[in-house]
């Protein structure tokens, strides 16, 4: 970054006007003898991410915005403390770049990589509490507020746990710029990602990708070319915005530019559950200068979509907003094209990207939370569908993902069944593609791309 930020929290009182109003799926700690010492200990800590790469990450979805470039952002649907090892943040990071080489190849388009990462801690829920053999007690919300364990202890709401989200978010990031920015992430070094994955058509038809991309290699280093650009990768932080405390306290005021930034991550969103126009999470996001998205389920209305617009991006600034759609497969066709309609001809220019996962959640017959590969797909391509027959631009895609070999979502060409659930079933949250349905859908995306 130019510019130094101040220690401690941005001062601006239009900053906090959000306390004033009315607010969805908080915690209940503000009483809690912790929360102070936890709110002011992360006001002091350095930012997670810098004001600098906050811009340059706005000019890219700009581009996409225009048509010119393709937004990839995937990720758990919830981080867990436990989970950031270096095993599956590398697997996760590697898919994502795996994806990623998919769509720019096909689409011959730059991809944006960003990963619901460093900060997905934070879950709205449905209901309060959760029943369990007849005992009742707080819902999981994520690590960031309590734990999965069904015990009262692990249940309440402990304040503290924010400073372990920021402590685990910045060990997770510092990886995944090592990752990106330390040679593993060179485009010479396509085949190896692939290492360690199953004989499946999605790896044979990558691992033929990858050996097109290493002749097009070979060929421009006989010509000389420069590698320098190919050595290294940009990789943005994203998250839901849902707690509004740890987001405040990770508020800095940017020297250059002496506007407010949401150091906690480089892209932020506002969920389904709290876009309410006149609530805490509109209002606050609509201060900080980060790029920010909002996802739009089927009830939103374009009247809905157009006062959001004027809130979060009065100025009407490309890739200052992001409309992420997660309408299901079944509405998409029917709900899209009218909203789609009346944004554009308001003038906005939104960047749409599909959230082929929250619409078409099910029960399996077994009593997991699942989603089948199928209904993913067929909610990705009515959003293709749709964009094209209106001469707008589908400008990205939001999964929830993981570079593991996890059975969670049904079906793809290596059927997952809900037989292997029981074993190979992980998520504490919503159910993610696994490593092979990802490269799965990367090629579909690439092809509706590409044409
Ligand atoms: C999520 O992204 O995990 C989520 C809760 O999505 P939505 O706000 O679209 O329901
Ligand atoms: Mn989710």
């Amino acid at each position: 970054m130019s510019g130094r930020s101040p220690a401690g929290p941005a001062a601006d009182p239009a900053l906090d006007i959000w306390r004033t109003l009315p607010i969805a799926q908080q915690p209940t700690w503000s009483e809690h003898p912790h929360y102070a010492k936890s709110v002011s200990e992360l006001g002091s800590r350095p930012p997670l991410v810098f004001a600098g790469e906050v811009d340059v990450l706005r000019e890219r979805l700009a581009e996409a915005a225009q048509g010119r470039a393709f937004l990839l952002q995937g990720g758990d649907c919830a981080e867990t403390f436990d989970g950031a090892t270096a095993d599956k943040i590398s697997a996760r990071v590697k898919t994502i770049l795996q994806m990623a080489v998919v769509l720019t190849y096909g689409a011959s388009m730059p991809v944006i990589k960003m990963g619901r990462m460093a900060g997905q801690f934070a879950k709205p829920r449905s209901s309060n509490d959760e029943t369990r053999d007849g005992v009742t007690l707080p819902a999981f919300r994520g690590d960031i507020v309590n734990g999965y364990e069904f015990t009262p202890e692990s249940r309440a709401h402990d304040p503290r746990r924010m400073v372990e989200a920021y402590n685990t978010s910045s060990a997770t990031l510092n990886l995944i710029r090592a990752f990106t920015q330390g040679g593993f992430a060179d485009l010479r070094s396509v085949h190896s990602w692939n290492a360690g994955f199953m004989a499946n058509p999605a790896h044979t038809a990558y691992e033929q990708l990858a050996g097109e991309i290493d002749r097009a290699v070979r060929f421009m280093d006989a010509c000389g070319a420069d590698f320098e650009a190919l050595k290294r990768t940009e990789f943005f932080a994203s998250h839901e915005a849902l707690l509004l405390d740890y987001e405040r306290a990770l508020t800095r005021t940017d020297s250059r530019t002496e506007l407010p930034y949401d150091t906690s991550g480089h892209f932020l969103w506002i969920g389904e559950r709290t876009r309410q126009l006149d609530g805490a999470h509109v209002d606050f996001l609509s201060r900080v200068r980060n790029p920010i998205g909002v996802k739009l389920g089927p009830t939103t209305s374009p009247e809905d979509a157009l006062a959001l617009i004027d809130k979060l991006d009065p100025n009407r600034e490309p890739g200052r907003l992001t409309f992420i759609t997660r309408m299901g497969a079944k509405n998409i066709r029917e709900k899209l094209p009218n909203l789609v309609e009346k944004v554009t001809a308001s003038g906005a220019q939104v960047l749409w990207v599909t959230d082929p996962m929250h619409g078409n959640t099910v029960t399996s017959e077994n009593g997991y939370k699942t989603r089948k590969f199928d209904d993913v797909m067929d909610e990705v391509r009515g959003f293709f569908e749709v964009h094209d027959s209106l001469g707008t631009y589908p400008g990205g895609l939001h999964v929830e993902m993981t570079g593991d070999d996890v059975a969670e979502c049904l079906g793809g060409a290596d059927p997952i069944r809900q037989e292997q659930f029981d074993d190979l079933y992980e998520s504490v949250c919503d159910p993610r593609l696994n490593h092979k349905q990802s490269l799965e859908m990367a090629f579909l995306v690439s092809g509706a791309l590409a044409k």
